[in-house]
Parts: C-alpha cells; structure tokens; sequence
C-alpha cells in the first residue's frame, strides 16, 4: 500500500514549523513497512485530488492568504468532491481559516473554500498561547501553540476538542478546531502532529482506511513522544 500526501503551497503557508507535521507523517507510516510519498504543490500547479490521500495545508499571514485565495477558487469544486468522498484534510490555523466561507480583516475579506460551514473575523490583539486540547474521540490530550488574528465561529460544526488551555477558536466558546468527516482544522501549530503522534496516527488510519476499510494501524513505540506531551499537559492548566 502507498499513501500519497499533497502539501499545498509550502512557499507561503508554512509558519511556525508546519513543515514537521508533512514529516511525521511520512515517518510514521514509513515506519510500518507503508510507502509515503509527498507531493509538493505551488501555486501554479494543478491538483489531482483523485490521487491523492491526505492532503495538508499549512499556516499564512494575512499577506500570503491573500495571494493563496485567488488560486482557491479555481481548485474548489475539486476539493470540496475530495472533501465529500471522506479525503484525509489536515489544514493548520491560516489554511484552516480557508476552509471556511471568509476571513474578514480590517480593510480586507478574504474568500475561503466554503468546504467548512465557518467563518472567521479578525479581533483586537492576536490569541497567543500555548494550548492544550481535550477531544472526545483521543484518548489523550492534544497539545500545541497558537497565534492567530482570525477568531473563527464553527456553527453547528463539531470542534477538535475543548481548550483546556489557551483561547482556541475565537477565546469566547472554550472550543478548539473542527472534525467534518475526515478533515481536521486546528489552530494549532507547533507542529501539531509530532507533539501527537495519537493525532498523526488517527488521521494516518483514516487514509489508510479509505483504501481498505478494514485496516487496523499497529502501533509504534511513542514513549518519549508522549512523556514530552504529558510534560506540556502538566504545564499548561488553569
Ligand atoms: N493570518 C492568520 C491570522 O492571523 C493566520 C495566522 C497563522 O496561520 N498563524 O489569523
């Protein structure tokens, strides 16, 4: 079996070591005898979202969202088919933002894919934090930081988890990120997946499910991995 992760636009979504999560993904399956390659996708390229299996995009300033959305309305029927037929998404604070219908700035909005139904505003001050998240479908916490302008409503949709730390979303509902079938949006950088290797490997099975339903993930020595999240789960709490 091979998973195919497409990473889009590394030249100007790539903040605050996004580029990690692309590597532990690869090493992850790789370290269970499953081939991984990763496509790196600019701008200018065209997407064959039909042979793709997770798809990751990464964190922006307001700048280089803007220059991403353009692009985005050209690819969004495609994405949103992709999306639909249960293809993997795991989309990081700015690329997050763009799942959703608009991020609304000061002087400018810009569009999103209208995959997500959410919306983001900027507010006064940026959410700053280191956060530590409770998600109902992991057995352990989920740590990261963030820092973001946007403060992102996700209406009926059903959150990565509570923030038992750290604003989240938008600082008001308590709430952090969002699971629409098998996207996952999150505010959290850090990179994310590393500091949960019990995420990677979720969003790791659910691409390798969608090639065999039946695949069961083996498990990997994650003693260190989880000792250091433990670490930051102790840290960080009210
Ligand atoms: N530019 C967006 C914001 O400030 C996203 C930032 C990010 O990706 N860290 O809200």
């Amino acid at each position: 079996m091979k998973i195919t992760i497409a990473h889009l636009y590394p030249e100007l979504l790539n903040l605050y070591g996004d580029r990690g999560n692309i590597i532990s993904l690869k090493k992850r399956l790789e370290w269970r005898g499953i081939e991984a390659e990763v496509k790196e996708y600019s701008i200018t390229d065209n997407i064959d979202f039909e042979n793709i299996d997770i798809v990751f995009v990464g964190g922006g300033s307001d700048r280089e969202q803007l220059l991403v959305c353009n692009r985005l309305k050209e690819i969004k029927d495609d994405f949103a088919k992709y999306v639909e037929n249960n293809g993997v998404v795991v989309a990081i604070c700015g690329g997050y933002q763009l799942l959703g219908h608009y991020y609304k700035m000061q002087d400018e909005t810009i569009e999103g894919l209208d995959i997500l139904n959410i919306y983001t505003e900027s507010g006064k001050g940026r959410l700053i934090s280191n956060v530590v998240v409770k998600s109902d479908f992991l057995d352990r916490p989920i740590v990261g930081f963030e820092n973001h302008g946007g403060r992102t409503y996700i209406g009926s949709h059903k959150p990565l988890g509570k923030a038992i730390y750290g604003n989240g979303n938008n600082g008001r509902d308590g709430f952090e990120g969002v699971v629409y079938k098998n996207v996952i949006g999150t505010y959290l950088h850090g990179p994310l997946l590393p500091k949960n290797p019990h995420l990677c490997d979720y969003i790791i099975e659910k691409a390798l499910q969608n090639k065999d339903e039946n695949f069961i993930l083996q498990s990997l020595d994650d003693e260190i991995e989880m000792n250091a999240n433990e670490y930051v789960v102790n840290r960080f709490h009210d």
